[in-house]
């Protein structure tokens, strides 16, 4: 894509009420834009990003049995009334809405239980039918007291929410572990894998003890983590206890404490959402059993903000290869006619090549297109100059990287 055409521009100063890191470098680079606290649109940049994160998440979901659909952001009153799960003093960032002709109030999800263990009554009625591993991408409300940390609390978010039906609780536990892995796949292809940490975490009151959290070390986060570095496991502050800590042959001398943001979860729900709905089946011998359900979440935004809090440095975000908008940021210098069709030509062979570039054909200063470049974060800059054009060769630099190099175009190219 040509920069002139980018109808996004980077700014000097993000807005002065936005005070979390990852906002501010995505707002000043053009990734999003706040409508306001803690509601983001996605601008041309950040859709690209949000889209390469979507793709690795669903790549590891369908890879373990994932079947995708696409649930509805209007809830039933009644559905939810069934597990106890209506009313405000239960739970209480609902945002509910009324029926125009008789006045009905809906609910505007937050999160799918129970619309989901409803749906697969529809199908689900013998032993046979299981196990069922249902997941979608899809917009979540809830009204957040707090929303001061730009992507990573949102009050309408994109969540990869995963549910899982099993008849055995053998069956569930296989799942479960099949679906932590699946997790640490997804983080380490976003990059962030070496800083991520399966935790033990308390259950909220609609889980069964304890759950599993992953927790990425970030002086920004709201939680506290307490890591053994050995076994790569953590527990939470909120779980901290002698008795846990035996359970998971953990030493308290060998845990080291550090802040972190939860990038995702798994729960293990037992059966009270299928039975409050009456989603059953017979077993073999025709023997009515419970069903044993699980719901496994990822925030999309969050993973992006937590990519951004935990890589970027002081020039601006650094995206890993795997999630950037882009591969290359070609930067031509000076306004040269020779440079321009250099320019014009090498981005034209590298979309040929299929390797997706941001092309800073701008008639800006150098100084202006390295600092934009910086913030935007690219991977690989590779500019070309009067200079470089002289010398034969590209200037490329990794975005990690202190020091540019001087590369030959066909080794440049054998590179990526
Ligand atoms: P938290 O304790 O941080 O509020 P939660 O326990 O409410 O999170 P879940 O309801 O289980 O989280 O949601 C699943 C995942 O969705 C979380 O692990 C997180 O990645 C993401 N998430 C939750 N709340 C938000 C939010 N307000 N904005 C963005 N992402 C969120
Ligand atoms: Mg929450």
């Amino acid at each position: 894509m040509r920069q002139t055409q980018l109808f996004t521009k980077t700014r000097k100063e993000a807005p002065a009420d936005e005070v979390s890191k990852n906002a501010q470098l995505l707002i000043r680079a053009g990734y999003i834009q706040k409508e306001m606290a803690g509601v983001y649109d996605y601008l041309p940049l950040g859709l690209r990003v949000l889209n390469k994160i979507q793709n690795i998440i669903r790549e590891e979901i369908n890879a373990i049995g994932g079947q995708e659909v696409l649930m509805t952001t209007l809830q039933d009153k009644a559905v939810w009334e069934k597990t106890g799960r209506w009313d405000d003093s239960v739970v209480d960032n609902w945002f509910k809405t009324k029926l125009a002709n008789d006045g009905a109030e809906l609910g505007v999800g937050n999160t799918h239980e129970e619309p989901i263990t409803q749906m697969l009554t529809h199908f689900v009625n013998s032993y046979k039918d299981l196990p069922v591993y249902v997941y979608q991408f899809q917009t979540k409300f809830r009204n957040e007291l707090r929303a001061k940390s730009g992507l990573m609390r949102g009050r309408e978010f994109l969540m990869k929410d995963l549910y899982s039906f099993d008849q055995t609780e053998e069956g569930f536990k296989a799942f479960y572990e099949k679906c932590a892995d699946a997790y640490r796949k997804i983080f380490e292809r976003a990059g962030i894998g070496h800083i991520t940490y399966r935790t033990v975490a308390a259950g909220g009151s609609f889980t069964t003890g304890l759950t599993d959290e992953f927790q990425t070390l970030s002086t920004s986060g709201e939680d506290l983590i307490y890591i053994d570095e050995e076994k790569k496991l953590a527990v939470n502050k909120e779980v901290l206890t002698d008795e846990n800590l035996q359970a998971f042959g953990l030493d308290k001398n060998n845990l080291r404490e550090e802040k972190s943001i939860e990038v995702g979860n798994i729960f293990p729900l037992g059966s009270r959402f299928p039975e409050a709905l009456n989603l059953k089946v017979k077993d073999e011998n025709g023997v009515e059993r419970p069903i044993i359900m699980g719901s496994y979440g990822i925030g999309l935004g969050r993973l992006m903000g937590t990519i951004v809090e935990t890589l970027s440095d002081e020039k601006g975000i650094v995206w890993p290869e795997a999630v950037a908008p882009f591969r290359v940021h070609l930067v031509i210098l000076g306004n040269s006619p020779e440079v321009a069709v250099a320019g014009d030509l090498f981005y034209e062979k590298l979309k040929t090549l299929g390797v997706e570039t941001l092309y800073d054909d701008r008639d800006l200063r150098p100084g202006e297109k390295f600092a934009d470049s910086d913030l935007i974060g690219i991977p690989t800059r590779v500019v070309i100059s009067e200079k470089t054009l002289q010398a034969g060769k590209l200037e490329v630099k990794k975005r990690t990287a202190s020091e540019a190099e001087m590369m030959d175009e066909s080794d440049f190219l054998k590179s990526l």
